[in-house]
């Protein structure tokens, strides 16, 4: 079977394997565990657009009876889980060319399973960001500011809720569609510092590619 999973898809089921697992420990009711494991297999299948019999097989969580192979169960997923294609620092450059001194990402992140691709420059304070929208390399370069949002610190890409070292408020430039001197937009948002252990919990695209394509003023 080939990798069928998406990055975040795979965090998705973690992270309802956890609740399962606290199922198991706060319940001795055996109506509840099943009622639970239905439930969480059906929110797991809703991830799919389309799945075959082995793959739905191989996601069945009902026929887990025992915690102690919760752990055992999620690592033998990791085979099926895919992440953002490859990107070449060619590619990157491009991506941001109108960065002057451009730091390109280490070269161990680039091998990772990853949803996005994100490394901060110190010397410039910018977090870059690249998403592979349906192909199409999409990028944004953040300014990591001090601003502490009143809402507190939560990263809008996986909702992980940190100190101001870990989730920053960050600002990009934005395109528009108007080339007039002068002309920009600016947007801001929270966003965890360590790409990495973002692409680790978060679940959902939606905001990464909704704000990317507001960044580089793509029609929905
Ligand atoms: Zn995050």
């Amino acid at each position: 079977m080939e990798a069928f999973i998406k990055k975040h898809q795979y965090n998705y089921i973690n992270r309802c394997l956890h609740e399962l697992n606290s199922t198991f420990k706060n319940s001795v009711d055996k109506n509840v565990i099943e009622t639970n494991k239905a439930y969480l297999y059906e929110k797991i299948l809703s991830m799919f657009e389309s799945l075959s019999d082995r793959q739905k097989e191989l996601l069945d969580i009902t026929k887990i009876d025992d915690p102690l192979f919760i752990d055992k169960y999620i690592a033998s997923l990791v085979e099926y889980v895919y992440g953002m294609p490859e990107v070449t620092n060619t590619q990157l450059t491009k991506l941001f060319k109108k960065e002057k001194k451009l730091k390109l990402p280490d070269k161990s992140i680039l091998d990772l399973k990853k949803v996005y691709l994100g490394w901060i420059d110190n010397s410039s304070g910018k977090l870059f960001i690249a998403y592979n929208l349906n192909g199409k390399l999409l990028g944004m370069a953040c300014r990591v500011t001090s601003f502490t949002p009143k809402s507190g610190n939560i990263c809008t890409l996986c909702n992980h809720i940190g100190s101001e070292s870990e989730v920053a408020f960050v600002s990009p430039l934005c395109k528009t569609s108007d080339t007039g001197e002068g002309a920009y937009r600016s947007i801001g948002f929270s966003l965890c510092l360590d790409s990495q252990s973002c692409n680790e919990r978060i679940t959902s695209v939606e905001q990464l590619e909704r704000i990317l394509k507001d960044v580089n003023n793509i029609d929905k």
